[in-house]
């Protein structure tokens, strides 16, 4: 309804930058992240930690994570999570691409910051028995969602929280 109120121009104007996002939005070839070049801003950006990978399961937890401004290592996009019951085996995820970048590129240090449930922790697990051999493998630490009542959390959460306690500084 909100579309149809608009001038005809913008509406034109709208299409064509849908139409022109379908046809020229690809994979960055490095990190497999969404970019309109054949490598992405931050694969391409001299400032950025290029011995940091951060594992990720799609473009959107890059995106999220960007917003944090915290990191400043590289990605590499899995293009989703290993889940038998949807028969999504590791072969259909870019993780063989993701073993040759941590061999080829000096990597000192792999996150993996996927999302914690069944198919992301056994992503995370298959990932680290992969790579442990040739990099440090971490994960990043889940805990409770700023401003949130301890009492209400659940026990998943709590015992990650304890998992994932860090020394005062
Ligand atoms: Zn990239």
């Amino acid at each position: 309804m909100h579309l149809l109120r608009q001038p005809e121009e913008k509406i034109k104007t709208f299409s064509n930058v849908l139409i022109n996002a379908r046809l020229n939005v690809g994979h960055c070839k490095k990190c497999f992240h969404l970019t309109e070049g054949t490598e992405c801003e931050i694969c391409l950006n001299s400032k950025r930690n290029k011995s940091l990978l951060c594992v990720v399961a799609d473009s959107r937890d890059l995106i999220a994570l960007e917003r944090s401004r915290e990191y400043k290592g590289i990605y590499h996009v899995l293009g989703g999570l290993i889940s038998p019951m949807d028969g999504i085996g590791p072969e259909l995820l870019n993780i063989s691409a993701l073993v040759q970048r941590v061999v080829n590129e000096n990597t000192l240090e792999v996150i993996l910051a996927l999302t914690p449930s069944v198919e992301g922790d056994t992503t995370s697990l298959y990932l680290a028995g992969l790579l442990r051999s040739f990099v440090k493998v971490t994960r990043i630490a889940y805990g409770l969602p700023v401003g949130s009542e301890l009492e209400y959390a659940d026990d998943v959460t709590l015992s990650r929280a304890i998992e994932g306690r860090q020394e005062v500084q």
